[in-house]
């Protein structure tokens, strides 16, 4: 038998999303369920990655699979697709195995023209319901299928109200919608130098083709690079019957959500439209009416549909979103899914859920994804600041958060403006999907128009981002790049805070302060903390960095930076003094004035992590990072120095190399001028016993020579540090232990990894440069050929905030393996960017490492993802 590539609905279940798609396997599911859900088929994500194999066609067998289940689906639904008399009609929906909101898209009525359309007009009754259908679908498949602007034809329908004098869509008659059926047929040939397409058969083959192409059209190749889905999933599509929520005062469309998707609240919220069809909720164009209106417009709809919600999330276990419409009092399920929600949201059903019985705590862990929780960890309005401030204007709380920021009305001039450093609020009427890469780099989304299941909405809270939607008092001019609101005009550039929590909108910066982990947080990372194996640690220079890491449930620090210390106004000038010493003595003069910085830094750092391991790296930066290279500075300091401008040049050009990153940098340096790394010592062995002499906490130092790359190299710095730091361990005469490792960042090191264990008592994976040496391509230059490399499918994410677990992470395991072989008590980690990218977190629980370290505000992230990646091993085992 060939093979099967059509499903009908009641072929299916929830489990089959990687063939069904998440859409198409949970319509299946809902009509095993014996819940109204018009019937249909899916064809498959392998049709789909079969598309693409034949060279982007649908192949003969396919095709006549198609046909094959458009026949089985007339028979079910009692019609004949397109039949004149009394037509079936269709929508074909794309439905990715993850959910892509806005990404896909849909087209309604399909099956229609003008033959059709006459027929639908008689058999309804409602000629005015046939011919907006009809135009609808026209707009729909001239934009999906044969990419044309949407918003020209928007425009025509603009200038067919304004010729009315009409505000509203629905003040439009029969004849109207018949004349715009005919400006858009004669748009469409205009544009495309032939009659839009009759044959409904035709029209649905392409149909099927759209939905496969649009897996591979920018906007969604931009959100898989963002949510890691991989491209060669695939989607499948659905073809479903149509009912009209457009036909009249007793039908209608909405969607809802069995619990708030903003704050978690248990009470079904949503949205719906009179008279509306698809995506007229989402699409901001008309502002909804809120759920419990349904009760009172259609009492038994809404009890129905209140209980099928129920329903829907006792069986899925989960806060579902679904999406349903209503024709002639008749309720239909058109869709429904785990629903996206904000951090807060996600904490608080999974704690609730918890707490109701529906689910165990390691469950509610898998829950909530790591990468959200930075929406809660990041700075809320200044509480005093807020109180004094303006509101001048109020929308919808449509995603929680504070954003402040210059405005801007576009997508492009958002990003613009945020490559050139500026934080932006993207204000529009309304987002679209094209916005998509304006959004991501917005601080927050203002729109005028819109619900809270609106495009924007639904993105910002699936980003994090704050977003407040539908101020209908706004006016924006795009034109004049301004918007007046509260009798304020606000110009491109100017300041504005919105409050996503509240909806408030200011006109003014407003100060932000930081967040804390306390109730469902706090809660729901200690049963994070309960299974995960992984100790999570901080990278942090300062004390400041040190606490906060710390308050997040950092368990040590794995890197302190020392250099950023030196940079300092106070001690940059003892560092150029040491840089342009010529000889020995005077650098340990330079050094000796830095010692006592570096040496009240790690006192403080020690104090801020209450005894937990502080892993202190030694100089690492190239010399000449510390000079100056603009001429006015260059005298300047020479002066400040008391050295000639020719003698501070020809110290500058002595360190000038042509590859910086491979150059006189890391333990090198140290080879170089041992009285570095001798001061360093002192001040780390110094700072720790001071600490230890208080009383309160028992330090063991944790010393790391960065960039080594042979043993040698390694035992050379290490006896410089041994000899120093014993010395004045025995001196002080207390009991002290330290340990000396290094990291591995250089290939070579993960090659040699067993010699190197002879010596270091610990590894910190650097995965930054070990990315860089072993692509062999800078992280600073990268970004300008990357992209190509995306487009191109040869790489699908940033090896530099995923791992890249095939090259890099072999290196990795196998340097963990080796060093183990010779020391099976080292202590491995990881302090790189990776060290808080979740999926980069599962791959170092997995090759076993003992803990990663990352920047404090992923601190959070780091745990909940090590959580996670501990419960699916067992999950996996069992
Ligand atoms: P998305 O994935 O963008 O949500 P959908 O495939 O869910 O796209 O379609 C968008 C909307 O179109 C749905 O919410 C629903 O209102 C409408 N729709 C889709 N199929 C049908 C149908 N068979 N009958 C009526 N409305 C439909
Ligand atoms: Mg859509
Ligand atoms: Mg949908």
């Amino acid at each position: 038998m060939s093979h099967k590539y059509v499903y009908l609905f009641s072929e299916g279940n929830k489990d089959m999303r990687e063939l069904l798609g998440g859409k198409g396997a949970n319509l299946a599911e809902m009509t095993k369920a014996g819940m109204p859900v018009p019937q249909g088929f899916t064809v498959s994500t392998e049709a789909c990655t079969q598309y693409y194999k034949d060279g982007r066609q649908i192949n003969d067998e396919i095709q006549a699979e198609i046909y094959e289940y458009l026949g089985k689906m007339e028979e079910i639904c009692g019609k004949k697709f397109a039949d004149p008399e009394n037509p079936l009609l269709v929508s074909v929906r794309s439905g990715a195995r993850a959910s892509m909101p806005g990404m896909m898209d849909t087209i309604l009525n399909l099956g229609l023209n003008d033959v059709v359309v006459e027929g639908l007009a008689k058999f309804t009754n409602n000629p005015r319901f046939a011919y907006d259908s009809y135009r609808r679908f026209i707009q729909m498949f001239s934009d999906v299928v044969m990419e044309l602007s949407k918003k020209r034809f928007e425009e025509i329908i603009d200038q067919k109200k304004a010729e009315k004098g009409v505000k509203l869509d629905t003040e439009l008659d029969t004849e109207d919608m018949k004349d715009l059926v005919n400006r858009f047929k004669a748009f469409y040939k205009e544009e495309k130098g032939e009659d839009f397409p009759t044959d409904p058969k035709v029209q649905l083959m392409e149909a099927v083709k759209a939905v496969f192409r649009s897996w591979d059209n920018p906007r969604a190749n931009v959100y898989r690079r963002m949510n890691e889905i991989p491209y060669d999933w695939g989607t499948a599509v659905n073809v479903q019957a149509m009912v009209f929520g457009n036909s009249g005062d007793k039908s209608g469309t909405g969607v809802a959500f069995t619990r708030n998707p903003a704050t978690g609240e248990k009470a079904l919220f949503g949205e719906y439209l009179i008279n509306a069809q698809g995506e007229d909720v989402v699409a901001g164009v008309r502002t909804p009416s809120p759920i419990s209106q349904l009760q009172q417009d259609m009492p038994e709809v809404y009890a129905q549909f209140a209980e099928i919600a129920g329903r829907l999330e006792k069986h899925y276990k989960d806060m579902q979103d679904m999406e349903f419409t209503i024709e002639n009092g008749k309720l239909y399920m058109l869709q429904t899914r785990n629903g996206k929600r904000t951090a807060a949201a996600a904490l608080k059903i999974a704690v609730d859920l918890v707490d109701e019985g529906m689910i165990d705590e390691e469950e509610a862990v898998l829950r909530v994804e790591p990468k959200q929780l930075d929406a809660l960890l990041h700075p809320q309005f200044d509480a005093e600041a807020v109180k004094k401030a303006k509101v001048i204007g109020k929308g919808l709380a449509a995603s929680p958060g504070a954003a402040c920021g210059k405005v801007v009305f576009s997508a492009e001039d958002a990003k613009e403006w945020h490559e050139r450093g500026e934080k932006v609020v993207l204000v529009r009427l309304e987002t679209s999907p094209e916005d998509i890469e304006g959004m991501v780099v917005a601080e927050g989304i203002l729109t005028v128009r819109g619900g809270m299941t609106s495009h924007a909405a639904v993105v910002a809270r699936g980003m994090g981002t704050c977003c407040v939607s539908g101020c209908g008092e706004i006016v924006v001019d795009y034109e004049k790049k301004q918007f007046t609101l509260g009798g304020l005009t606000i110009k491109e550039g100017d300041y504005i805070s919105i409050d996503g929590s509240t909806g408030n909108i200011y006109a003014q910066a407003i100060p932000t302060v930081a967040a804390s982990i306390s109730g469902d947080f706090g809660r729901f990372m200690g049963w994070a903390d309960k299974y995960r194996k992984l100790e999570v640690w901080t990278n942090a220079d300062t004390p400041r960095d040190a606490k906060q890491g710390r308050s997040f449930g950092a368990q040590g620090i794995g890197l302190c930076r020392t250099e950023h210390m030196f940079f300092e106004e106070t001690r940059i000038k003892a560092m150029r003094e040491m840089i342009v010493a010529d000889n020995t003595e005077d650098r340990k003069k330079a050094l000796d004035k830095i010692m006592p910085y570096q040496q009240g830094d790690f006192e403080a750092l020690y104090e801020a992590m209450e005894g937990c391991p502080v892993t202190i790296r030694f100089l690492d930066p190239p010399l000449h990072e510390f000079l100056p290279t603009k001429e006015e500075d260059i005298k300047e300091i020479a002066d400040e120095l008391g050295i000639t401008v020719a003698r501070l040049h020809e110290v500058i050009a002595s360190l000038h190399e042509f590859n910086p990153m491979m150059g006189h940098r890391g333990c090198r340096l140290a080879v170089s001028y041992p009285e570095i790394a001798e001061m360093q010592t002192t001040a780390v062995i110094n700072a720790a016993i001071n600490v230890t002499k208080k009383g309160q906490y028992k330090i063991t130092p944790h010393i790391m020579i960065p960039l080594v790359g042979e043993v040698k190299e390694l035992k050379f710095v290490k006896d410089v540090v041994v000899a120093i730091a014993d010395k004045i361990i025995k001196e002080s005469g207390i009991d002290m232990k330290y340990e000396v490792g290094t990291m591995i960042e250089i290939p070579r090191a993960a090659l040699t990894a067993d010699e190197i264990a002879t010596e270091a008592e610990f590894f910190s994976f650097g995965t930054n440069d070990l990315t860089q040496m072993t692509f062999g391509f800078s992280r600073d230059d990268a970004g300008k050929f990357l992209d190509y490399y995306y487009e191109n499918k040869i790489y699908e994410s940033d090896p530099f905030a995923h791992i890249d677990q095939k090259g890099v992470g072999k290196l990795v395991k196998m340097a963990a393996e080796l060093g183990r072989k010779t020391r099976p008590d080292i202590h491995l980690g990881i302090c790189g960017e990776h060290g808080g990218d979740p999926t980069s977190v599962e791959f170092c629980h997995n090759v076993g490492l003992n803990y990663v370290s990352c920047s404090p505000f992923r601190v959070p992230i780091a745990r909940l993802a090590a959580a996670q990646a501990a419960i699916k091993e067992k999950r996996a085992k069992a």
